[in-house]
């Protein structure tokens, strides 16, 4: 597309709309190899880490390479969940109740189900043998018992950020691939071991702000508008001001670029491949992050480790530090007034009265993010996509994925903005990574060992002993 040019001197050398962790490093990365750049930051809400929310505590798996070695970067060394649960008890609303065992069964078999045909996935060319419309129809299909069914509903909507009747079968699978695989997505939303790392995100978000000091950060500051001239990129906030640079980094979730206007149009080829229904949901869900400290941990005395489900609504909770309980709520907006009263009452109702009074409560509210779509990870020019949503990432919808996609977005921008810093090394190690290439081998292995049973190894071992019977009875008429 023939861009216009515009009249203006670019003020910035790089903007970077939205400071969430995935801003927050593209900031970092680009200040680590080019200190003397203009940066700016402008972020729609009053705090800084989007996602992250405040004083929470995030998990991290030993698997999320990039995302370690960025707490190391940082100087912040993750500690390993001290909370031995082993011996505890987890309260979730499916180990409950007569139907508790047969509906964990189903759930366990319809999980490795679909984690052993991801190991095979590739987007484009999975058949798909079963035509199933939407993740909803497939889980209502292969699950019987309601507490599975929600159990699946929930992870479905909390992955892709909007209701399995609006996530298709393989876009589903496409998701959960290139987050690390369904078990690791339950470990991280529900299950939350003690083999995970804790990162406390007030601590991360400080880090981040001590390396890179001069940077400005504007708060309560939206971008309504992007325009695209050749020689630079212009923003417009939500109070009339212009922000021109010679990059732009969106550093937000695609289902946020969509509300932004685009001067000119986004073309064609970046937008998302498929022709998707989620635009048509007008009733978004929210989800609320909570934090509750107590003079002491009444679910332990109680035999409970903290760790907490309950499947309508999705409420779920763990200890994230000594006394302290932590956990999300996924709401409608017309609920959002009763969030804190209805997990106060279902906590109380399992783990005593007292956990109606905390010593300090802290909630904050947030879209939740769409996974959905296929956002472009190559540049538009001088305008660049970042988010852990955003595919080309091996832990999407996760920090780690955050973190990769900002370096990406940041190594793009300096691409533009100065080139010669860049090195064949930068390129390759941002290029978007591919979570399939280390399980194609054992993936097909394990495919073609998964479809063989009595049937199939019979038929194959009379069909070999035919073959050997005829060959041996034409060479001894060839020999008579
Ligand atoms: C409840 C919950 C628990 C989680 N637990 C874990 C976990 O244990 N481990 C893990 O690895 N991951 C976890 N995640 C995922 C992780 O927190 C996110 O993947 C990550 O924080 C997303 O970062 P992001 O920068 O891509 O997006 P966001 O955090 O959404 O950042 C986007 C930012 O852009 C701003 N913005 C939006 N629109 C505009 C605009 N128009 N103008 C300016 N600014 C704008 C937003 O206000 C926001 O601050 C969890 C997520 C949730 C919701």
């Amino acid at each position: 597309m023939d861009l216009p040019f515009g009249t203006q001197t670019p003020e910035l050398d790089v903007l970077i709309v939205g400071a969430g962790l995935s801003g927050l490093a593209s900031a970092l990365k680009i200040l680590s190899m080019e200190s003397t750049l203009k940066v700016r930051i402008i972020e729609a809400s009053g705090v800084l880490g989007g996602q992250l929310g405040q004083n929470n505590t995030r998990l991290v798996d030993a698997a999320q390479q990039d995302m370690l070695s960025f707490l190391t970067l940082i100087q912040l060394s993750p500690r390993r969940r001290r909370y031995d649960n082993g011996r505890m008890r987890r309260c979730w609303d499916l180990d409950r109740g007569l139907t508790a065992l047969p509906a964990k069964f189903e759930l366990g078999r319809y999980i490795e189900m679909l984690d052993l045909r991801m190991s095979k996935f590739r987007s484009k060319r999975f058949n798909l043998r079963e035509r199933v419309s939407n993740m909803d129809q497939h889980i209502r299909h292969h699950l019987f018992f309601n507490k599975s069914r929600n159990f699946m509903l929930n992870l479905v909507e909390l992955v892709c950020g909007v209701p399995a009747n609006e996530v298709d079968y393989d876009v589903f699978m496409s998701v959960c691939s290139s987050c690390g695989g369904l078990k690791t997505l339950i470990d991280f939303y529900f299950t939350y071991p003690s083999s995970f790392y804790e990162v406390p995100t007030q601590m991360l978000i400080e880090n981040i702000l001590e390396h890179m000091q001069f940077t400005k950060i504007m708060l309560n500051c939206r971008a309504v508008k992007v325009e695209h001239f050749k020689n630079y990129a212009q923003v417009t906030d939500n109070l009339g001001n212009s922000h021109t640079a010679q990059a732009v980094i969106l550093a937000i979730p695609w289902n946020k670029v969509q509300k932004l206007e685009f001067e000119p149009r986004i073309p064609r080829a970046f937008l998302p491949p498929m022709a998707t229904k989620a635009g048509k949901n007008l009733t978004r869900r929210l989800i609320s992050q909570f934090q509750f400290r107590y003079a002491k941990s009444f679910w332990s005395d109680l035999g409970y480790s903290g760790n907490f489900l309950s499947s309508q609504p999705l409420v779920s909770g763990h200890e994230c530090r000594m006394s302290t309980f932590c956990g999300y709520m996924l709401h409608s907006q017309k609920d959002q007034d009763e969030v804190l009263e209805e997990v106060m009452d279902l906590l109380a109702s399992h783990f005593g009265e007292e956990m109606r009074e905390p010593l300090e409560c802290q909630c904050s509210t947030d879209e939740l993010n769409e996974a959905l779509h296929k956002p472009q990870t190559k540049p538009w020019h001088r305008v660049i996509w970042s988010s852990s949503s955003a595919v080309g990432t091996s832990y999407r919808s996760l920090m780690g994925g955050a973190v990769q996609s900002g370096f990406r977005a940041a190594v793009n921008a300096l691409f533009v903005v100065r080139p010669q810093v860049v090195s064949w090394k930068d390129m390759l190690d941002e290029r978007p990574k591919n979570p399939q290439e280390g399980v194609r081998t054992s993936g097909r292995i394990r495919g073609l060992l998964s479809r063989l049973n009595l049937y199939n190894v019979t038929f194959y071992s009379l069909f070999v002993l035919g073959l050997i019977w005829l060959l041996n009875f034409g060479y001894a008429r060839s020999s008579s």
